[in-house]
């Protein structure tokens, strides 16, 4: 059988039946098979938006040869006879507790939230009376921080080529849309990402794992660089290796890890509000309709260092989605953004932050830990600000001119908004960065500053990162690894799992 690689332009619209007529047309085909590689949408020039396919065409009468396979993950399976104990049941923790169950180990998954259902039921709970649940929120619970969200699968992380595939064909047989293979930019959707979750879950369980939910991770008992036991609840639970995956907003558990003797160091991170716009707006301004067949809803990417020190960036965007109450402590108000597969609401946000080091927003250089202080102090003021869980919100030209809002717009924030003047209530040079980037925005995006602000995104990602060896290890420690966001050396859903199946394989491989 011949193989032959082609790129070809199809119209947003276009149908199956009409992609292989195409490709017979440009091969001068009529038997063949083919499929999709690789799919972008190209809309720099308006009128004449379209998808970018390349497609892999098979065809007896094709001369090329077929391509070399993807390097894919070999797991091979063993009894082992070893224990490990893994905290947290995000990406990271999940898939780390998947690969090592695959191949003979005997892992228990440890999670502070409870399971996907009735997380969803306390996560709903919480947006109809503001009630917050310390273990059915957005960050806590079953598939950790991302089960609530966009579930974009982009990644900018370099060499996971092998976790990104075994991460993706998981996801798809857990029953992710097929097409995250090969989009651009994939997104598998909240509502979709519960079934994933719960699939997973159920896979994992039929390999022998074993997960305790609402069960927190409390302390480690270490002797001599190594770790005994993990202490959850009443419970000690020995193991020959440990794996701490917490995501990077469990406070406590950071400063217990500090406690018990492993090192971090600062390092940059950023913070800002959620820009909401009407998703109507958004298509118009990167397409010049308000809607185009064949295509969800517009998205956009916008970058600036437009005050030639800080870059201000969008980040997570959610086209068609909600702003979401993602408070992760009772004490706490933070935002942040999901939505559906269909990306069909109403409005569009993103992230809009600056980059920063803890160190420029104190003064003086800070310790990982009074990094974590800052940070939390700031989320704490957002909720003091509000009184609970109201988003403090401003215009986009109100942040730019230092105006009051006067009054409360349309929002697909659930707990209701705050008049806020939100550039008092950051440091200074967050404010000037903030102000510098949201101006230079509008000049890359028509009608941008349309948009409001919400505060606070704080979680971008973590302004700490553990020292750890090339092997995964914590520095200093003979069994103990910390793995995904909250290690720092990941960040989003891919990044993070792949981080989880490098350490497993690590162990695996050892
Ligand atoms: C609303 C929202 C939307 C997002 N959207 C996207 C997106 O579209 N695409 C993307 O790539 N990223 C997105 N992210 C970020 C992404 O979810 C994270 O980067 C990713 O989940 C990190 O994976 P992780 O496994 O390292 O940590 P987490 O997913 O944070 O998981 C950590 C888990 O550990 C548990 N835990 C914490 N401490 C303990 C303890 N002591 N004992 C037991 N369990 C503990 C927590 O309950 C949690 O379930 C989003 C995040 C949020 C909050």
């Amino acid at each position: 059988m011949g193989y032959k690689i082609i790129e070809i332009k199809v119209p947003t619209g276009y149908t199956d039946s009409e992609l292989k007529q195409r490709i017979g047309k440009e091969l001068h085909l009529a038997d063949f098979t083919w499929q999709i590689e690789n799919k972008s949408l190209d809309a720099r020039k308006k009128n004449n938006i379209h998808w970018l396919l390349r497609v892999a065409v098979h065809g007896r009468s094709l001369g090329g040869n077929e391509p070399e396979p993807v390097e894919s993950l070999e797991i091979e399976f063993k009894p082992r006879n070893r224990r490990v104990v893994i905290a947290g049941s995000g990406p990271a923790g999940f898939f780390a507790a998947f690969v090592l169950q695959k191949a003979g180990f005997d892992t228990i998954l440890l999670e502070r939230g409870a399971e996907v259902d009735k997380r969803a039921r306390g996560i709903h709970q919480f947006e109809k009376t503001g009630q917050f649940s310390a273990t059915a929120n957005y960050a806590f619970g079953e598939g950790g921080a991302g089960t609530f969200s966009d579930g974009k699968l982009t990644s900018r992380s370099k060499h996971i080529s092998r976790e990104r595939d075994f991460f993706i064909s998981s996801y798809i047989r857990a029953g992710a849309p097929a097409e995250i293979r090969y989009m651009a930019y994939p997104h598998v959707g909240s509502d979709n990402l519960r079934v994933v979750v719960k699939n997973l879950r159920d896979s994992y369980l039929q390999m022998g794992g074993e997960i305790r939910f609402e069960t927190t991770l409390s302390d480690l008992v270490v002797e001599a660089g190594r770790v005994k036991e993990a202490i959850a609840g009443d419970e000690s639970l020995a193991a020959e290796y440990f794996i701490v995956a917490p995501g990077h907003s469990a406070y406590e558990t950071y400063r217990m890890l500090m406690r018990r003797g492993v090192s971090f160091r600062t390092k940059n991170f950023a913070i800002g509000c959620r820009a909401e716009h009407r998703q109507e707006e958004i298509n118009r301004s990167q397409w010049g309709i308000g809607q185009l067949n064949g295509v969800r809803a517009a998205e956009y990417r916008l970058t600036s260092e437009a005050d030639g020190k800080h870059s201000v960036y969008s980040f997570c965007m959610c086209p068609g989605g909600m702003v979401v109450p993602a408070a992760t402590y009772s004490h706490l108000n933070i935002v942040n953004g999901m939505s559906n597969y269909r990306r069909n609401g109403k409005f569009a946000n993103a992230g809009c932050v600056a980059g920063i080091h803890p160190d420029q927003l104190a003064g003086h250089p800070v310790s990982p830990l009074e990094a974590l202080q800052w940070l939390e102090d700031l989320e704490h003021s957002f909720f003091e600000f509000s009184g609970g869980y109201r988003a403090p919100f401003c215009t986009i030209s109100d942040f730019i001119s230092g105006t009051e809002p006067r009054s409360i717009p349309e929002t697909s924030y659930p707990l209701g908004l705050k008049p806020a003047p939100l550039w008092t209530m950051f440091p200074g040079v967050v404010t000037d960065a903030l102000r510098e980037g949201l101006k230079d925005f509008e000049h890359r995006l028509h009608g941008y500053s349309k948009g409001i602000l919400l505060g606070l995104e704080s979680k971008t990602s973590s302004p700490i990162q553990v020292l750890r060896e090339k092997n995964g290890l914590c520095t200093g420690f003979e069994n103990l690894f910390l793995a995904g966001e909250g290690s720092g050396y990941a960040g989003g859903i891919v990044s993070s799992a792949a981080d989880g199946i490098k350490i497993a394989m690590q162990m695996v491989e050892r």
